[in-house]
């Protein structure tokens, strides 16, 4: 059988629609070949979705296209160019360690960007080395996987390879590539690139891709450039609600790191929250905390208003119209983002109608759980399974005092207790990845090639609503530690 003909049968089935974007949009180019691949970890269920063959993907000619060495037949690479507000500061960025292979049609007809990750330089990489290394990748891959299992939009970790290189960073580190999977890598940095450095006509077609790709409903509508504005502005809100309900912090909120298709992209140093505090960071480079929790759903909105402005002069004419179109688009994310919010705590409560004094309950509930220093996740597990003992908060007479007025809260609703702790139970995970196991896994991983640890974890996190007896050490908290939590950026 013949390479191509190995290749054929892994199921690739790829489209370029981003290629026939303007020229200006992306550069051409190939991965740039790795010595020695070794497949670390295949994503099973995902590639069969995908239309994907399994025993193809594992073979050499399988490996060697998460690896950069073969392209599979029907890809045309492409480095995609995009700019950014990187913590406020507006620049040049584009692919600069990452390759779009194409588009896979899945069996659904679905179209999902397959993007390598770590496959070498591009014409965007400025003074970096495009590549990556094994820990940061296998982080994506472990969050991203948790992510999706706690049903937040995420692109997802299709597989990782390592590549027998070593790559300089503080220290030598393995080298690795990430394959991608996305519903599109086209970020609101896209947009800000074409208003900033395209034609009138760039932006126009930039806009016109995504409404067809992401809004089809919308895409031939007269104000479709307002209604492109709004749906994004309406999947962000939904998006950084249910980060902020499972206490997901991403960390490097810069513009060019939002999806306009809702997807949470870009794990660099993003962890998730123990303690319940606002202000929790835990990126190096986030000095002034600008990407806090807390901070989360303000830069979204922030960053919201940049895609705005890019669009504005598809918006109308008229400069002064435009900007007030765009103002009101932008108004209603607080709204609706806090919607979105409610409603999701309302069920981490097991709250089955609304009333209004539910805002002060939840409210008074995470004050609490500020100032007595609770886990944010184990809290509500606890409040869903009746175990509250053991902790500060749940020895306090605040807590008491708010216990009763949800208990009663509780009572004035029809539904069947059974019901509302059945919606409790979905609504609060029992295991998040805890950043302890998380790290655990990467250096068994990393330190002796034991990759044991990360497979049990991520068969844990794959169901974090199971709460089954075997996921209950996995809500045990980390020891104690003089030194905070730090995360890196992904490189
Ligand atoms: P990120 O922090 O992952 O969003 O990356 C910000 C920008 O830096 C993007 O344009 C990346 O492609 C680029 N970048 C990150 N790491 C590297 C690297 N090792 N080599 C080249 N470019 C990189
Ligand atoms: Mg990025």
């Amino acid at each position: 059988m013949t390479e191509n003909q190995t290749i054929i049968q892994a199921g690739w089935n790829f489209d370029n629609s981003y290629s026939r974007l303007p020229d200006s949009f992306y550069t051409k180019l190939d991965p740039t070949p790795v010595r020695d691949p070794q497949l670390i970890i295949l994503n099973e269920p995902l590639a069969a979705s995908l239309g994907l063959n399994i025993q193809a993907l594992q073979s050499d000619d399988g490996v060697a296209v998460f690896a950069g060495n073969q392209i599979p037949k029907g890809a045309e690479p492409l480095a995609q160019a995009y700019a950014g507000h990187q913590f406020g500061h507006f620049t040049m960025l584009g692919d600069g360690r990452a390759l779009l292979l194409g588009e896979q049609i899945a069996p659904s007809g679905e179209r999902f960007d397959i993007q390598l990750k770590g496959s070498g330089r591009t014409p965007y990489s400025r003074g970096g080395d495009g590549r990556a290394a094994l820990g940061p990748m296998l982080r994506e891959y472990i969050i991203s996987e948790a992510m999706h299992a706690l049903g937040i939009p995420t692109t997802r970790s299709l597989a990782v390879v390592t590549t027998g290189e070593s790559i300089i960073r503080e220290t030598d580190l393995p080298g690795a590539i990430l394959t991608r999977v996305a519903a599109s890598h086209v970020r609101v940095g896209t947009f800000q690139y074409a208003a900033r450095w395209g034609t009138a006509e760039d932006l126009k077609a930039l806009a016109d891709y995504s409404l067809q790709r992401h809004f089809p409903d919308v895409a031939d509508a007269p104000d479709r450039y307002l209604s492109l504005l709004r749906e994004v502005i309406k999947r962000q809100a939904e998006l950084i609600a249910k980060w902020q309900l499972v206490g997901f912090i991403h960390g490097v909120m810069n513009t060019d790191n939002m999806a306009i298709s809702g997807e949470t992209i870009d794990y660099g140093p993003c962890a998730f929250m123990d303690t319940y505090d606002p202000a929790t960071v835990f990126s190096s480079i986030d000095i002034h905390g600008r990407y806090a929790y807390g901070n989360q759903p303000y830069i979204a909105a922030w960053n919201l208003a940049r895609f705005a402005e890019s669009l504005l002069p598809l918006l109308h004419d008229d400069e002064e119209q435009a900007v007030k179109l765009a103002e009101e688009a932008i108004s209603e994310f607080s709204g609706l983002y806090h919607r979105h919010w409610l409603a999701g705590m309302r069920g981490k409560l097991g709250i089955m109608n609304e009333e209004p004094e539910d805002q002060s309950l939840v409210g008074d509930l995470l004050s609490m759980m500020q100032q007595y220093r609770a886990d944010y996740t184990n809290t509500f597990r606890a409040l869903t399974f009746d175990q509250l003992e053991g902790t500060d908060l749940f020895c306090s007479k605040d807590f008491t005092e708010w216990h009763e007025r949800w208990q009663a809260r509780l009572g004035r609703q029809s539904e069947s207790k059974e019901s509302s702790h059945q919606l409790m139970k979905n609504s609060n995970p029992a295991l998040i990845p805890r950043n302890h196991r998380v790290e655990e896994a990467l250096e068994a991983a990393v330190e002796e090639g034991d990759y044991s640890v990360m497979e049990q974890l991520l068969d844990v996190l794959a169901s974090p609503c199971a709460h089954s007896p075997e996921q209950a050490e996995y809500a045990i908290l980390p020891p104690l530690s003089d030194q905070p939590y730090r995360t890196f950026c992904g490189t």
